[in-house]
């Protein structure tokens, strides 16, 4: 038996034998697939005795019978599912692997160009050039592809779709799971359960676009065209830019090793925030500390959340009095936007919160239980019980080294319009963009339907007419059940969405507790992630 290779996923090959299947086994495949009917000629061994063997021997085994010059979209729709479902990599076969290698390159289609389709299968001994022109027809461009299916990406697909359904998106996402991450404040201070903020990505994808599960590796601007890590290309017409940004866990040393064990915890990462509460209940006295990295950081606010829920339980609890706690932030100010910085200074000092400004996290020695900051009177080293960590932060590596990014690797969007200063077909928004905006969801739910009605407009031969205003929030958790609801825009401006009479952001409420705890992962859930955008109409340009 000599598997032909054509992915590092994919092999095809002439009918296996019982023998064939053991050493399938033995070159390390995990599935096989049979595309050909029982009894196309005598001898040949039946698909039930060679799936029984090779599940004996731990494969997978899928009959999917396929006759010679029959192969339909629905051919290829299963044989696409089984492959993305299944163990890989994958051994599929027929009579002579013919049918496989079709059903494999037809299964390409419109994913990578068509010469490149023909030319690996050639490579691996079959001629399949009269595919060319019927894979030709499905290699056009996508009118919107959208990279990354986070907070932003899925925003702007569902606010397309809603204003033009049969808009023909493609969104390109890794992940099989939809983080809803300003919740993880919330696990973290014990209020909600980690399953609350997560949903199937495939559950989230909104009708009308097509998930495509993957990774984006380059940009090709200039001819329209993106490749993913697997080595797909897809062509676009507009290109929406939504990877989010990057949690360097490794930019503190020794931090990475000890995340989620010696006291050392942190609400960015949806395995560790359960962690958080774990320490906070579990603190009886001692020492704890929580750190800022310098910015841009995705909700500036969220490490100060998770030092003002930690200490109303041990305030609650009566155990404040025997535990120091310090904040170390390597910024300058407690908090960007000065109005904020009153109320917020009360919780410190009621907390009797140590504020170390200008102080930066760069060491944790997790068995020793010992953090190092870079101060400005030197590196100074401190035992800790407890280490909350919000981690430094950075554009991903794929788009910093991209034609698209500005200095910091961000895409260079305009502010207002958020398309692009270089490529009028593309748009960047989100926590990847480098508009001078707080990084939070409340953002994207802002940036999302601005991005749709310009995006369409260009595509249309227009100018964009929507402006964006730079609106974030940020619902500082003071206490459980009082939230400074932090609401600004460009240069620091207050953009409060509710009159100071239903919400006063520079006080500690209820209602935006009940905003926090109870409408926000509503509406995430039901109206951004759906194109409804309350909360989100977007600014017209000529009616501003
Ligand atoms: P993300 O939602 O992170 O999505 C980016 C997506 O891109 C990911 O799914 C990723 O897998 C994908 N991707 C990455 N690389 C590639 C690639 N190469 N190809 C294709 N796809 C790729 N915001 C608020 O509004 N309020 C809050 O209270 C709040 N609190 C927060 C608390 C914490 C602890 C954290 C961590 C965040 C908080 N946020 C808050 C911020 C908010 O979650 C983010 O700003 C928001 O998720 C940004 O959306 P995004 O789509 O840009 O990024």
């Amino acid at each position: 038996m000599s598997p032909k290779f054509l992915t590092a996923d994919l092999s095809v090959a002439p009918q296996l034998t019982l023998g064939d299947i053991e050493e399938a086994a033995r070159l390390g495949f995990r599935t096989i697939i049979d595309n050909r009917p029982d009894d196309e000629e005598a001898g040949q061994p039946k698909a039930e005795a060679l799936a029984a063997h090779a599940r004996r021997l731990g494969l997978e085994f899928v009959h999917q019978p396929v006759e010679p010059g029959q192969i339909g979209d629905a051919e290829v729709e299963a044989f696409s599912e089984t492959i993305l479902g299944c163990a890989k990599p994958v051994l599929a076969f027929c009579r002579t692997g013919t049918r496989s290698a079709t059903l494999w390159a037809l299964s390409r289609k419109g994913q990578q160009p068509a010469a490149d389709i023909v030319s690996t299968a050639k490579a691996a001994g079959y001629d399949l050039s009269t595919l060319l022109p019927k894979l030709e027809r499905g290699s056009r461009a996508h009118d919107v592809v959208i990279v990354g299916g986070g907070s932003a990406g899925i925003a702007t697909a569902a606010s397309l779709l809603r204003r033009r359904p049969g808009l023909d998106i493609v969104i390109v996402e890794p992940r099989d799971q939809h983080f809803y991450q300003p919740g993880w404040t919330m696990v973290g201070g014990g209020i909600f359960d980690p399953s609350e903020t997560c949903r199937r990505e495939a559950d989230v994808i909104p009708t009308g676009a097509t998930w495509v599960k993957g990774a984006v590796a380059t940009f090709d601007p200039e001819r329209n065209r993106v490749a993913l890590e697997d080595g797909t290309i897809l062509a676009y017409r507009m290109l929406v830019v939504a990877p989010g940004n990057v949690l360097d866990w490794k930019g503190v040393d020794g931090l990475e090793a000890t995340l989620g064990r010696n006291g050392v915890t942190s609400n960015y990462s949806y395995e560790t925030a359960p962690y958080t509460w774990d320490l906070v209940q579990g603190l009886r006295e001692g020492v704890a500390l929580f750190t800022q990295p310098p910015m841009p950081i995705k909700c500036a606010g969220a490490p100060q959340k998770a030092m003002y829920l930690s200490c109303d339980h041990w305030k609650r609890t009566g155990r404040l009095g025997e535990i120091e706690v310090a904040f170390h932030n390597a910024g300058a100010v407690l908090f960007g936007v000065k109005e904020y910085v009153p109320p917020l200074m009360r919780y410190v000092d009621d907390y009797g919160i140590d504020l170390q400004l200008e102080s930066k996290l760069i060491a944790v020695d997790g068995p020793a239980r010992r953090a190092t900051f870079a101060t400005k009177a030197g590196e100074i080293t401190r035992e800790f019980d407890m280490l909350h960590v919000c981690p430094p932060q950075r554009a991903p590596e794929f788009l910093a080294r991209s034609p698209l990014a500005d200095q910091a690797g961000y895409t260079e969007v305009d502010p207002a319009t958020m398309r692009h200063v270089r490529y009028e077909n593309v748009f960047g928004l989100g926590d990847g963009g480098s508009t001078p905006n707080a990084k939070t969801a409340a953002a994207a739910r802002k940036q999302a339907p601005i991005v749709a009605v310009n995006l369409l407009a260009v595509l249309d031969g227009k100018a964009p007419k929507a402006v964006y205003d730079g609106y974030g929030s940020c619902p500082l958790t003071v206490e459980r059940g009082r939230i400074v609801l932090a609401e600004f825009g460009y240069g620091g401006k207050l953009l409060p969405s509710f009159p100071k009479w239903v919400i006063d952001g520079q006080k500690p409420q209820r209602l935006s507790w009940w905003l926090k705890g109870q409408a926000l992962p509503w509406i995430y859930w039901n109206g951004m992630l759906k194109g409804h955008e309350w909360l989100a109409k977007p600014q017209i340009a000529d009616a501003a």
